[in-house]
């Protein structure tokens, strides 16, 4: 029997084959490739990050982010088994940094070391939305409005945290241009500039539904860009003209508004604590709203009425008593002011 031991071409070691051993084809191989520079784009305003055209928001710092922009720079050979790296970061200049990568692994078997260095580059540059925000670009307003009275602070609040909260899931979704370039209270209530029509209408369907309302949208054309007509959107938001909480007087009874429905309102009928419709077409007058009501004491109760102690003026006004309200003498109440009438909220 013939024993056939083959030998390395280039060193005369044993090979195993017909080539070169496992040291020469690993000194042969170049399995170690570094690009010269990584290139990190990043917006000097948001912090947001560029990858090819398209922009992501990020929150991480440079330290977090060199060692993976470093190892982008990397090319292994497909071969290298189980690598593992160890960046090492020197920063040079704001905009520069010079990263030194250690890689071991395994190659044909054999242990293989080596280490190779790059420039990282920190380049700015405005981004998409910063960029259409600076520009006041901007596709539509928002205008928040109520019938026939001011919007309340409460409103006010309520439709401003709504436009923020419509944003971040847009831009949690990655519409990054679906922005609030501006929201400012006017005069006349509130008006939510955006950056898109599709944040501009999903904010007045919120506050619409949230706040008890309408919308209605009324497109623009203002220009054209590649043949296409460019529209800018106005969503007029109208919100009903009584609130949850408002106290009216219908004909001769005081009624506490318990929802807007459209064109009618449910309330309760503060005499006799039932509940009843007022449509839109009634005549109604508005005394306040029930958290402005003040606390006044119980005098006395004499039959169907009760005497009141008027904490503005120290006198006693008797009102008739509600059937639903259970007090003795000394209790507080809470009612409303209507001219030299209290109203007797509960
Ligand atoms: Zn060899
Ligand atoms: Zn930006």
């Amino acid at each position: 029997m013939e024993i056939r031991t083959a030998f390395c071409p280039r060193c005369g070691a044993p090979s195993g084959g017909d080539g070169l051993c496992d040291r020469c084809r690993v000194a042969g191989t170049r399995w170690l490739e570094c690009a010269p520079r990584a290139i990190h784009i990043s917006c000097p305003t948001c912090g947001a990050i560029r990858h090819g055209q398209v922009w992501t928001d990020s929150e991480k710092e440079r330290e977090e982010i060199a060692p993976a922009l470093a190892l982008s720079a990397v090319r292994l050979h497909p071969e290298v088994r189980r690598p593992t790296f160890q960046v090492t970061v020197r920063e040079l200049s704001g905009n520069r940094s010079i990263a030194e990568v250690e890689v071991s692994g395994h190659l044909f078997g054999e242990q293989v070391r080596d280490r190779c260095t790059l420039e990282l580059v920190w380049q700015k540059e405005q981004c998409t939305r910063c960029n259409r925000i600076a520009g006041s670009y901007h596709e539509g307003v928002v205008q928040v409005r109520a019938t026939g009275r001011r919007l309340t602070g409460r409103e006010l609040r309520e439709a401003e945290q709504i436009a923020n909260e419509i944003e971040s899931t847009h831009q949690a979704e990655g519409d990054r241009l679906s922005f609030i370039s501006d929201l400012r209270v006017t005069r006349d209530g509130l008006d939510i500039v955006v950056g898109s029509q599709a944040i501009g209408l999903g904010i007045a369907q919120a506050i619409a539904a949230r706040l008890g309302g309408r919308y209605s949208t009324h497109p623009k054309l203002v220009g054209e860009k590649a043949g296409r007509p460019i529209y800018r959107v106005t969503y007029l938001v109208r919100l009903f003209p009584y609130l949850r909480g408002d106290v009216v007087r219908v004909q001769d009874t005081d009624l506490e508004v318990v929802s807007v429905e459209g064109h009618h309102l449910r309330a309760v009928d503060l005499q006799t604590g039932r509940t009843r419709t007022v449509r839109e077409n009634e005549e109604k007058r508005l005394i306040g709203h029930s958290s402005e009501a003040i606390d006044a004491l119980v005098a006395y109760i004499d039959g169907d009425v009760i005497g009141l102690l008027d904490p503005e003026t120290g006198q006693t006004l008797v009102v008739s008593r509600p059937g639903w309200l259970n007090v003795r003498a000394g209790d507080q109440v809470r009612a409303l002011r209507d001219g030299d009438r209290l109203v007797v909220l509960g």
